[in-house]
């Protein structure tokens, strides 16, 4: 990972976040009702919806809030949660595969009711596309589009024709697009932090470079970090691709991917409005995606790639511009000011593996958005707290998906990924 050190990469986000606070690290022993364990979206969200159920919340993060895939992604809010749950339907039932569908919808509204109700500041705008590259990807559009009518999705959504294509994108690469005004963009990192600001307002103890070493399973949990402990009746795994040491169970069922960004200088109006008329979020549909949008401020976020060998490219400029010039040639003098990357976690079947341990049932986790996270985080902790409370019927259903678990440990799970990767970028080519 690019991102060995401690604090925030060098990120077009990071470089405009909103807000310089810092949280202490870890010192002492803490006791409360429940120990979160990683500060992104799963782990934040999960610790403001415990708080207003009435519980104690310590959420311990290992680097800082919002280090992770939270504060770097591409910040496309996109409707849907997982790959086609109705794969599962042996183990959750139609019903089940309709609830995930419902969900996916719910999620993006979760996100901007957190928005809302702690008036963060993380430039939200509505409007998303997917591009067609090929005609059956127009047929799956089709599809989408009834599947949404009979989901009775609130929002437009509308195809739009290879002529009319350039609304929507300043591109030749594309023969066609489905709009969806009820997805969005915003700036991701500056909600992490917006919401580690509302946790700490409900009485979330933060804490920063508290990296957890250790469990201790029990009755009541205990976690270890450099300095401290917490002692708590529950355990929330947040943890992402960084879980194989402490719980390597869990851990093996994630696969970490390279995915990086480009941030080009800010660009004039007039090409603004050409690249992106709209100014959607928009991504392509192979599985190795290029996904891009404008920021607040006017500069492209080009994101893309997709590097299944553990390792990140030695010059990430190099290896992401000739994918930003396959789509917009025109950029070829743009400067680029900002090139960063994270590791996305992949699930086998791409589909979020949100549960609680087998032997240790006060042990909660949720993980592996496979690079479309940030709606399904705020869901999965949704759950994840209902669950803690008492019932959740999404818990549940979630819960019962079968995950792959990935033999060998860390250092074979690359190569695995690669294997299978390869298979579907062939598949992408067809
Ligand atoms: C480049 C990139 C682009 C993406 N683009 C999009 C997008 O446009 N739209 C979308 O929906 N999704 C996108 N994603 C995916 C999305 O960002 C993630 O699914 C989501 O942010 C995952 O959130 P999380 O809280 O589970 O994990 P993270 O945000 O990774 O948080 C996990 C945290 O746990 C901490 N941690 C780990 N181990 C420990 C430990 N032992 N002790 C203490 N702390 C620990 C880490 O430091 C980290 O901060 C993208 C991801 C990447 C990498």
């Amino acid at each position: 990972m690019t991102t060995e050190n401690l604090e925030h990469t060098h990120s077009y986000y990071a470089a405009t976040r909103n807000d310089p606070a810092t949280w202490p690290e870890l010192e002492g022993e803490l006791r409360a009702d429940i120990c979160v364990v990683g500060g992104g979206f799963t782990g934040l969200n999960t610790a403001i919806n415990l708080a207003d159920l009435g519980y104690s919340v310590v959420l311990l993060e290992g680097r800082r809030i919002g280090w992770g895939e939270s504060g770097r992604n591409g910040g496309q809010l996109i409707r849907g949660i997982g790959h086609d749950p109705y794969q599962f339907v042996r183990w959750i039932g139609e019903e089940g595969a309709r609830e995930i569908d419902r969900m996916g919808i719910e999620a993006v509204q979760l996100v901007k009711d957190r928005i809302a109700r702690f008036a963060i500041d993380c430039d939200l705008a509505p409007g998303h596309a997917d591009l067609a590259l090929k005609p059956r990807h127009m047929r799956e559009f089709e599809r989408d589009m009834q599947s949404l009518t009979d989901l009775q999705y609130p929002f437009e959504v509308r195809l739009v024709e290879q002529e009319k294509i350039h609304e929507v994108v300043g591109s030749d690469r594309y023969i066609g697009a489905l709009v969806d005004m009820g997805s969005a963009h915003l700036h991701p990192l500056n909600l992490a932090l917006g919401e580690a600001r509302a946790a700490a307002a409900l009485g979330v103890k933060l804490f920063e470079h508290s990296m957890v070493t250790r469990i201790e399973y029990g009755s009541k949990v205990s976690v270890s970090t450099r300095r401290g402990r917490v002692v708590a009746d529950q355990l929330v795994l947040a943890c992402n691709v960084d879980l194989a040491d402490l719980e390597p169970d869990v851990g093996a069922k994630v696969l970490p991917a390279g995915s990086y960004i480009l941030a080009t200088e800010v660009l004039p109006k007039r090409l603004r409005d050409r690249l992106l008329p709209g100014n959607l979020g928009v991504c392509d549909v192979n599985t190795v995606l290029d996904y891009y949008r404008l920021s607040a401020d006017g500069r492209l976020l080009f994101g893309g790639a997709c590097n299944y060998s553990g390792k990140d490219p030695r010059d990430l400029r190099a290896f992401m511009l000739p994918k930003m010039l396959r789509a917009f040639p025109e950029l070829r003098e743009a400067n680029i000011e900002f090139a960063w990357g994270g590791m996305i976690g992949i699930g086998a079947n791409r589909m979020p593996q949100i549960g609680r341990l087998p032997l240790h049932g006060n042990v909660y986790y949720a993980q592996a958005y496979s690079g479309h996270g940030l709606n399904a985080t705020h869901m999965a902790a949704k759950l994840v707290a209902e669950a803690i409370r008492g019932e959740s019927l999404g818990f549940d259903i979630f819960s019962r998906v079968p995950h792959l678990r990935f033999p060998g440990g860390k250092h074979l799970r690359s190569p695995l990924l690669a294997l299978g990767m390869l298979w579907h970028r062939f598949r992408d080519l067809l």
